[in-house]
């Protein structure tokens, strides 16, 4: 069955456009308190092109999503998203099963990985997207469970250090906060388990 698209995208920009202000706290500890900023910004680009991004297929529509991040959300984030949904819209058949997601959201964070040179670890929405990947390619996944997952990943983001990005900037004293693109990254996860489900 093809994905509800359109909820989908209405569900996730609403969510992260809500919770902008937390992301910008978060960022405030460990960054330069933007994220929230600039994921709201490149949203609501998301939602103002939401209808040329649904007359797409699949794969174009998830590109298009993908580019629109990458040139509205800015800061290290947005091409880092942009990979992320770009990979996504390569990856994906036009009606994708559990697998295929699997699959694709796999290879998304390789190439996140790749692009940002960053490891597991090291404090990044890396930390909750490779975690999640892993497990629904497991094959026991439930939305429940995955959303119990991401938001466990996100928590453990709060006692390491920051390797890589700004947060990297501040050593030690990044340990001790929850890492701003784990938090958005779960808050997107959320949504789209939430919208399958039905919940939303
Ligand atoms: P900036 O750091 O340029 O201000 P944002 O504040 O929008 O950009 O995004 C910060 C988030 O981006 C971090 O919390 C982290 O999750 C993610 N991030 C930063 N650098 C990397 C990287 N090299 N690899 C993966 N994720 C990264
Ligand atoms: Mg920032």
């Amino acid at each position: 069955m093809a994905p509800p698209l359109d909820a989908l995208l209405d569900t996730v920009a609403a969510r992260i456009i809500t919770a902008a202000d937390e992301l910008t706290t978060l960022d405030s500890a460990i960054g330069d308190a933007d994220h929230g900023l600039n994921m709201r910004r490149g949203f609501e680009a998301v939602l103002a092109e939401k209808q040329a991004i649904l007359a797409k297929p699949l794969g174009e529509a998830l590109k298009t999503l993908g580019m629109t991040l990458v040139m509205k959300v800015g800061g290290a984030s947005g091409p880092l998203y942009g990979t992320l949904f770009m990979t996504l819209g390569k990856e994906l058949p036009a009606e994708p099963g559990v697998a295929d997601l699997a699959g694709a959201l796999q290879a998304a964070v390789l190439a996140l990985k790749a692009r940002g040179k960053a490891e597991f670890d090291n404090k990044t929405m890396l930390d909750v997207l490779g975690p999640v990947a892993a497990h629904l390619a497991s094959g026991t996944a439930s939305f429940d469970s995955v959303r119990r997952l991401a938001a466990e990943r996100a928590q453990a983001t709060i006692p390491m250090k920051a390797i890589r990005g700004r947060a990297s900037f501040l050593g030690e004293r990044s340990i001790g906060h929850m890492d701003p693109g784990a938090r958005s990254s779960q808050i997107m996860i959320e949504a789209v388990c939430d919208v399958l489900e039905g919940r939303s």
